[in-house]
């Protein structure tokens, strides 16, 4: 079979070049891809349709979060590629210190399914920003998607500037054979560490957007209506398929009952008396998924939803309770439309619970008091914290968007992705002046005379 993967080469000589480089380039690639989105909106909303069942105001969601990040690159490019001065050292009187943002090169990027398209051309935004060459490599389980992004952008753009391939693992793999100066990865935790482990070989540095089981604390002190409906719709958006998603929910035992009614309340509300029938309801992205989420539905006690149709692969908002934290939904990230709800009468049972897993990518608390919001905060370690809502943070482009731990390596959003693409080269600058000869042999008897000198340095 003829290799599809693109001559990396090709895209190195480009870069070489130096075509990438002028910041006025970037700028005018940056509003192409601007203009492409905005006049592809339309096909853009229907593959996600087709792929996802999404609704039309989540995919322009998506749509609207790489507007977001592709205007705040515009408006502050020329700052950020600015070389910085910053503060020197006075042993290097008389110089000047300064960091460079410099390109890092050719770049990989391979994209999930589950936002096909905002995951995929948000770090491009990055990357172009920063000067690179970028090589794309969307989720396969997302084909439409994958299949616009492929043509906008390889229609668009010179093959050895960005390139788009399509294709599977094995695609995935015949692309990690080659050297790259980044590679940004999202997905899952164990492919992540199939990419570090192949980056390794050519110590190619990456970010790592991963995933996991994201805790959400629902204290006492509450308003229970609110807290219902944005966990609700945190949940069950995109069916359940967000890796910031609520995983599972820690409710304090005092609010459980109350707390459960007004999340039935909401469910019903949002998705109507038969989810399947909700236009504003996605489905599971493939069988196998599809097959993973249902074996969950055999333990614990369903109290809302449960119901399945694997032809068209659609799970209602499920929501379990009367689970051991030992069930086999407790041992991966659940990555779909199903809530399992568990008890707790002290904020510090919930915290050790929480620590004694991997760190979460994001972490929900519901709680006023602000001695409890601190005490979560001081106690517990997650890529993100958003108090009394969720899923919301990911959407300020001045907070840093990634995991720690299992939940990933790296960050991006706003500047956090220019910072992601460039390497920050230091540089001193000196003159011919102010050469002391302190420094070179033969040193004799000096260092008696420099010690008291050195304090100052
Ligand atoms: P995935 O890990 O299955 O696949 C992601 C990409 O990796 C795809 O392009 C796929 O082709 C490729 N891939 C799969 N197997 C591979 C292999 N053996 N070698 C090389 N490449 C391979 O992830 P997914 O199922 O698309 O997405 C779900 C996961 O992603 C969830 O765990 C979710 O939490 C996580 N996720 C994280 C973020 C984030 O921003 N942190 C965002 C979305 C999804």
């Amino acid at each position: 079979m003829l290799s599809t993967i693109p001559k990396i080469e090709n895209l190195r000589r480009f870069f070489q070049t130096e075509a990438t480089k002028p910041l006025e380039l970037r700028r005018q690639n940056l509003e192409k891809l601007k203009n492409l989105v905005s006049d592809n909106q339309e096909e853009i909303l229907k593959a996600l349709k087709a792929d996802l069942n999404k609704p039309e105001l989540e995919g322009y969601l998506e749509i609207a979060a790489v507007n977001q990040e592709i205007n705040h690159t515009l408006k502050h490019l020329k700052t950020w590629a600015k070389p910085q001065k910053v503060k020197n050292s006075l042993s290097q009187f008389p110089s000047s210190a300064w960091v460079y943002p410099e390109p890092l090169g050719v770049v990989l990027i391979i994209g999930p399914w589950n936002y096909p398209f905002s995951l995929l051309i948000t770090p491009l935004i990055g990357a172009i920003a920063g000067g690179n060459c970028s090589v794309l490599k969307p989720s396969e389980f997302a084909p439409h998607t994958s299949r616009l992004v492929a043509n906008l952008l390889n229609e668009n753009f010179p093959p050895e500037y960005i390139q788009v391939i399509e294709g599977g693992v094995e695609t995935s793999q015949e692309l990690l054979r080659e050297k790259y100066d980044h590679i940004f990865f999202t997905g899952g935790t164990s492919i992540g560490k199939i990419i570090m482990a192949e980056a390794a070989k050519h110590l190619t540095p990456v970010t790592l957007e991963l995933g996991g089981k994201s805790p959400c604390i629902v204290d006492r002190d509450i308003n229970v209506s609110e807290a219902a409906a944005r966990i609700t719709w945190g949940k069950f958006l995109n069916a359940g398929q967000t890796c910031i998603a609520p995983d599972y929910l820690l409710v304090h035992n005092s609010r459980q009952e109350e707390f459960i009614e007004s999340l039935m309340g909401y469910i019903e509300r949002f998705y109507g008396d038969d989810p399947q029938n909700s236009p504003d309801y996605a489905r599971i992205i493939h069988e196998k998924q599809f097959d993973r989420l249902c074996g969950y539905l055999a333990h614990g006690r369903i109290i809302i939803g449960g119901q399945s149709d694997r032809e068209s692969r659609y799970i209602a908002p499920t929501v379990i309770t009367d689970l051991s934290f030992d069930s086999p939904i407790m041992e991966e990230e659940i990555f779909g439309p199903i809530l399992p709800v568990f008890g707790y009468d002290d904020l510090s049972e919930a915290i050790d619970y929480i620590n004694s897993r991997p760190k979460p990518l994001a972490l929900y608390l519901f709680s006023n008091d602000k001695f409890k919001q601190d005490q979560v905060l001081g106690r517990t370690s997650s890529g993100g914290v958003c108090i009394n809502d969720t899923i919301m943070h990911v959407g300020v482009n001045s907070l840093p968007f990634g995991g720690v731990g299992e939940s990933g390596i790296g960050r991006y959003h706003g500047k956090y992705t220019f910072d992601t693409f460039v390497h920050y080269k230091s540089v001193l600058k000196k003159t011919f002046l102010g050469d002391g000869n302190w420094r070179y042999p033969p040193y004799g008897n000096r260092l008696s005379r420099l010690k008291p000198l050195f304090k100052f340095f």
